[in-house]
């Protein structure tokens, strides 16, 4: 009996021993196997963050473009609307509120502009997101590239919303101009003919107002120099002021430009026309016909960007309308 239950329990180890055995050996393949799916895991994880990263510094080339693109747009404007300031004052005008000076929105543009040129992607995610690229998790890096992406669609789209006026079925005709109807939008504020006054075309809404807008999350604010007028392509646009045409013709992302240099130190900026009527050096009449509404230059839809300067200042058209 005493040697049965010793059998019996040593029958029982060997049994124990060998389960053990077994699971020992499936212990060690499960955690071979665990080790090699980690590591594959792993890879996967480091080649998402390669990825994401690779994402991230085109996402930065492409930022650095548009904002180029945007600053040099508004550095060449400011330019040709500053350039022959021998504008003949005869009398006393009084100057606009809330007025900004250009020549100092241009030296802000072109060290906004240096300093995102010399900026390295590294430095523009730690300014976003506070991390060194190497150090970089996976959601920092794609939280950088959202907000550079946003930045930039602000940065197309900072001319017109694409929204703000549904292009008419028949756009497919460019030269459905409307039937002018002169003087009659700016003649009815005018007092003085020598200062712009009323609106420079009829017009469904200002779709983008005067001032800072945008934030580029790296580097200033965006200054909007006019306002925008929406209205469809083809309507007629009216000088507002009587003055002469010191320029007409293609300026950067402002398209079809006509500048007006107006008595009193006025000047005024009307830009992404379909067409222009008038040509430099000729003189025009407040209410007279300069050209069409349209969607040149950097637009996303017809609208009139119009901008009004006195002087070296640039004043919110807003309150000329
Ligand atoms: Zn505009």
């Amino acid at each position: 009996m005493k040697h049965n239950s010793l059998a019996a329990m040593v029958a029982a180890f060997a049994v124990f021993a060998f389960a053990q055995n077994v699971k020992a050996q499936n212990f060690e393949e499960f955690v071979k196997q665990q080790n090699a799916e980690f590591e594959e895991f792993a890879k996967e994880r480091q080649q998402g963050i390669e990825a994401l990263k690779a994402e991230y510094e085109q996402t930065v080339e492409d930022y650095k473009r548009a904002m180029n693109r945007m600053y040099d747009s508004e550095i060449s404007s400011i330019d040709l609307m500053k350039s022959d300031d021998n504008i003949e004052v005869k009398t006393k005008a009084k100057a606009p509120k809330s007025t900004v000076s250009s020549s100092e929105l241009s030296k802000n543009a072109k060290e906004a502009k240096e300093a995102i040129d010399n900026a390295s992607s590294d430095e523009i995610l730690k300014k976003l997101t506070g991390a060194n690229i190497d150090e970089a998790n996976a959601q920092q890096v794609k939280e950088a590239t959202n907000k550079l992406s946003i930045v930039i669609s602000d940065v197309i789209n900072q001319t017109e919303p694409a929204k703000a006026e549904p292009m008419p079925e028949q756009k497919a005709e460019p030269e459905q101009e409307q039937k002018p109807e002169p003087k009659k939008e700016v003649e009815a504020k005018s007092g003085n003919s020598n200062i712009p006054s009323g609106k420079p075309c009829t017009y469904s809404r200002i779709s983008s107002p005067f001032g800072e807008r945008i934030h580029p999350v790296y580097g200033r604010k965006s200054f909007h120099k006019g306002v925008d007028l929406a209205a469809p392509n083809g309507t007629p646009i009216y000088a507002t002021a009587d003055g002469i045409v010191a320029f007409a013709g293609v300026c950067n992302g402002y398209g079809n430009f006509i500048k007006l240099n107006h008595q009193n130190g006025y000047k005024t900026g009307y830009a992404h026309m379909s067409r222009m009527v008038v040509s430099s050096g000729a003189k025009v009449r407040k209410g007279d016909l300069i050209g069409y509404v349209g969607s040149t230059g950097t637009s996303t839809g017809n609208h009139l960007h119009y901008e009004v300067y006195y002087n070296d200042q640039l004043t919110d058209p807003a309150k000329t309308l």
